[in-house]
């Protein structure tokens, strides 16, 4: 039987549905208040674009709540603090939240914990953000496997069920004296960006019911960049307001390009668990004796290719619409990253910091996982002696240079052999294209063969 009041502290899981928190709230008590604290530790660490985004899905959440008589209570602060406070003002029995996995979210769920057992109240986590919780997915060896494939094989055979609908709980609609909240205090537009930015739960929905009807071709399309190949729901998932399990399920497994588009979830969940496990991945090489590599402090050759400046157009297109609309496609992701690890010989850390400031998406386990893969420091990862050419790579998924057009319009001019490696085309041919190397379009900064031997040899050194 309902009884008393609890508290759900939304974090990574603006949604209502399929919310294994907000379903226990609503069901065991008989009234609830939502909560979100804007933690300014992590507030001041992302981009102003994915602040916007965020405040465009509380918008949502609080405008989804109002649809149940309720509205959505923010605070500002630390939560290790605000959490408890609301708590206690509330007189609430419990606390509902969704676990996260990373090292700064266990730490503050553990401070908070303890302050809110101290008071007496329960503290009911649940799992809402994976398709399976950490600890579920072990091989025979009955541990978390280091290796995606076996992980990948027990992972889908695991059972799973949507999880349960909401209860009947009232939702508070004012939840405190004292404490202001206009109308509608936040945009639901991300005007900066523009793109697919309708925020919360609908919007969501509305982009999965695309991503379902384009899931057929997924396999063929998935690494041409300049088409809309992706589902492009990793935003959804990096603030919750779809489910992954949800997604699963709408999409199925009815084709190949559906079944390559779920096991790509467990990509995502591999990684979570992972961090889960080994919380030291967000700082150290999984692989030790990585940790020995002479990276070099090269801050020119970092600004450039930050700036997609590094005069190769596949690499400059990939940090350019990165840098536009804080979204990469995954495939130039690896080239871009591998760019800086692996030909300039920059820290993957550098990178994996400012990825992490920049993309809507930053989701620390799915980062650092895939930067260590890049690098070859990590679980499952890219041999440390394969390095992506970029100039090929580029001829490989972007045949027509139609992506670097788009990212690089001074080579929109060249033909489709050109824009690849515009210093390998004569000075005359650039210049009736009206492109001059090094005032309209950057020299190369490096040299492919050149950084290949370099990158091996200290690879190399720390293997031995
Ligand atoms: C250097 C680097 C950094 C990355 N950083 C992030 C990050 O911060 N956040 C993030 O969500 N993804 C990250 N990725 C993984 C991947 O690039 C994105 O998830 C993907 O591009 C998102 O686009 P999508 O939703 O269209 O993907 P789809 O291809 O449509 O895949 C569906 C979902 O599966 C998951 N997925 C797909 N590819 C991967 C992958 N390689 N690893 C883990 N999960 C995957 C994502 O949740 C994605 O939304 C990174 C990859 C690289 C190489």
């Amino acid at each position: 039987m309902a009884t008393s009041s609890g508290l759900v502290w939304f974090r990574r899981d603006l949604r209502l549905g399929d919310n294994p928190a907000w379903a226990a709230a609503s069901s065991e008590h008989q009234e609830i208040t939502a909560l979100f604290v804007l933690d300014p530790a992590l507030l001041n660490r992302a981009s102003s674009r994915r602040v916007a985004r965020l405040l465009g899905d509380l918008a949502a959440l609080d405008e989804s709540l109002a649809d149940h008589g309720g509205r959505l209570l923010v605070r500002v602060g630390n939560p290790e603090s605000v959490v408890p406070e609301e708590a206690r003002r509330l007189g609430v029995s419990a606390v509902h939240l969704n676990h996260d996995v990373t090292p700064y979210s266990t730490a503050r769920d553990n401070v908070v914990k303890q302050q809110i057992t101290e008071l007496g109240i329960d503290w009911i986590p649940e799992w809402g953000t994976l398709v399976h919780e950490p600890g579920r997915i072990f091989t025979k060896a009955g541990s978390l496997s280091q290796v995606f494939t076996p992980f990948f094989r027990v992972w889908e055979r695991t059972a799973w069920s949507p999880w349960p609908a909401q209860g009947d709980a009232e939702i508070t609609a004012d939840p405190g004296d004292g404490i202001p909240q206009s109308e509608r205090p936040y945009p639901v537009l991300d005007g900066e960006t523009g793109d697919a930015a309708l925020a919360g739960e609908r919007g969501a929905q509305a982009r999965l019911d695309l991503a379902v009807y384009r899931a057929d071709s997924y396999d063929g399309d998935r690494n041409t960049p300049s088409v809309l190949g992706t589902s492009q729901l990793s935003i959804d998932l990096r603030f919750g307001t779809l489910s992954p399990r949800f997604i699963a399920q709408a999409v199925g497994e009815s084709s190949a390009g559906r079944a390559a588009l779920v096991r790509q979830l467990a990509w995502r969940d591999w990684y979570a668990h992972l961090l889960f496990a080994t919380p030291t991945l967000v700082e150290q090489p999984m692989k030790p004796q990585y940790a020995a590599i002479q990276w070099r402090q090269d801050d020119k050759s970092f600004d450039a290719w930050k700036n997609g400046c590094t005069g190769y157009p596949f690499v400059d297109a990939g940090m350019r619409q990165l840098k536009k609309t804080g979204w990469m496609h995954n495939r130039v992701r690896m080239v871009t990253a591998s760019f800086l690890v692996k030909n300039l010989l920059i820290d993957w850390r550098r990178g994996e910091r400012y990825f992490r400031h920049v993309l809507l998406d930053a989701d620390v386990s799915q980062n650092v996982g895939n930067w260590q893969w890049v690098a070859g420091t990590g679980p499952d990862a890219s041999p440390y002696n394969r390095v992506f050419n970029p100039v090929l790579q580029g001829q490989r998924f972007d045949t027509e240079g139609d992506y670097i057009r788009r990212w690089v319009p001074e080579l929109a001019v060249l033909d489709a052999k050109a824009i690849h490696e515009p210093w390998a085309v004569g000075p005359l041919e650039l210049a009736a294209a009206g492109v001059e190397l090094g005032t309209d379009y950057p020299e190369p900064i490096v040299d492919l063969a050149f950084s290949r031997g370099r990158v091996l040899d200290a690879y190399g050194a720390v293997k031995r």
